[in-house]
């Protein structure tokens, strides 16, 4: 393909005249890797087809949702079926309780569930909830976990904001970050700290049990343990985001991996099956504080969607059948076996991990524990690769602080294809 036949620059080109950036959400906009970002036009299984009718290995699947690879008939059933009875009522529905119902039973930390249409707005209901349940103010996220856009989880996020080397964004008045506490990812003694010094003012601690927005670190298990036993201790709630590990690395999430029960979990991505779906849930004393039954105010106009909820309801019968993590995180693992084997073959430094269908993978020679580590990254060396695969028709993320996604459609083919064009995209780094 030629820049003179490159079908996608001319579409930027249209898009960066009306849309900032060119793109609705930035790290779709390859500014951390270069080049033009693919214009899709459709998607089916495994693959996208861009503007010029190329197919790619789509690894990033919505950013988590698209579990099941895009247009799995089932789900497009629901969908076709839902959208005939109408778009959105403004009224409840059988589904949303048949959700929520869902959900409640798939998580035991879960007796209440209220839905809503974005993980932001999932994660920004959450604090107000945990402030408002606790009748206190500060609360503690970690660097490089990454929790929405709302103004008082803005602070040293992960995702597209690392990319762009933001500390925060603007727009973010200090007074509304001022009771927002950071704290370093895995480290014991500054959460110890921050409790001693703090405990009784703390609502809540939000954290990625496994952050997925700074690549694929995992929270060890005796910070995880230690994390809700001082939440416990000094009465402050523990906040699961499971936004992108909900449903995605098994059906226990997160939270069943760790053994770990939070107070409120926050979750989005799959349980909307590629549709505007989100919700938060958790204990019942806590939901019940929300309106119309308590005093914590949260709404949406379009929230618990019909249409939505179809869709999520019927991926999410689909993940529950016998079985289907088991070979997802095989297929999974096998990619980054493949990936890990076709690095070493070209001499670059390689650490890889994965769990169920997300996965993340270093050009460094240990997998990093927290973000000033991953910051460690190799950018150019990570910007060739990516450039390498993309040309061999494999799509993975255009920034090395995001996770990866397999879907249940990637078949075995599909992953020894990809780990035969790293095999090649990686020896240009190796040159
Ligand atoms: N929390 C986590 C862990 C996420 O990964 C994301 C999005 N990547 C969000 C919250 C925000 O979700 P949304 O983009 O749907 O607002």
């Amino acid at each position: 393909m030629t820049p003179s036949t490159d079908l996608n620059i001319p579409l930027f080109e249209r898009a960066k005249a009306r849309i900032p950036g060119g793109v609705n959400s930035p790290v779709r906009a390859f500014r951390a890797v270069g080049g033009t970002p693919r214009f899709v036009q459709r998607a089916h299984g495994a693959y996208f087809w861009d503007a010029n009718g190329q197919r790619f290995i789509d690894y990033i699947g919505s950013w988590g949702p698209m579990i099941l690879g895009h247009g799995h008939p089932a789900v497009l059933d629901a969908v076709q079926k839902a959208a005939v009875d109408g778009f959105s009522f403004g009224a409840p529905t059988e589904r949303e309780v048949e959700l929520a119902e869902e959900i409640a039973d798939l998580l035991p930390s879960i007796d209440m569930v209220r839905l809503v249409s974005s993980g932001t707005e999932a994660g920004m209901s959450a604090i107000r909830l945990a402030r408002g349940a606790t009748g206190r103010s500060r609360i503690i996220k970690f660097e490089g976990c990454y929790h929405g856009h709302a103004d008082a989880l803005l602070v040293k996020a992960g995702s597209g904001l690392a990319t762009f080397g933001n500390p925060t964004s603007a727009g973010v008045p200090p007074e509304v970050v001022r009771h927002t506490l950071v704290l370093e990812y895995n480290n014991l003694a500054q959460l110890d700290e921050a409790f001693a010094l703090h405990g009784a003012d703390i609502a809540g601690l939000i954290i990625e049990p496994i952050a997925g927005n700074m690549n694929f670190v995992r929270a060890s298990q005796p910070f995880i343990d230690r994390c809700r036993e001082l939440c416990t201790r000094h009465g402050a709630l523990f906040i699961a985001d499971e936004v992108m590990t909900g449903f995605r690395v098994g059906l226990q999430c997160a939270q069943g991996l760790l053994n770990v029960k939070p107070d409120i979990t926050v979750l989005g991505k799959v349980i909307g099956g590629g549709m505007p779906l989100a919700a938060f849930g958790g204990r019942r004393d806590v939901m019940e504080q929300l309106a119309p039954l308590g005093p914590v105010y949260q709404a949406g106009t379009l929230s618990g969607n019909p249409v939505a909820t179809a869709c999520g309801l019927a991926t999410l019968r689909e993940i529950r059948k016998p079985g289907f993590f088991t070979a997802l995180a095989a297929r999974t693992r096998a990619l980054v076996d493949g990936l890990h084997s076709a690095a070493r073959e070209a001499g670059v430094p390689f650490a890889a991990d994965s769990e169920g269908g997300m996965f993340g993978f270093f050009l460094l020679d240990a997998l990093p524990q927290n973000y000033p580590a991953v910051m460690q990254s190799n950018g150019a060396a990570f910007n060739t690769l990516f450039h390498g695969l993309l040309e061999r028709g494999v799509y993975i993320a255009p920034a090395l602080y995001e996770a990866g996604f397999v879907s249940a459609a990637h078949s075995e083919d599909d992953i020894g294809a990809t780990v035969q064009a790293a095999r090649e995209a990686f020896r240009l780094i190796g040159r």
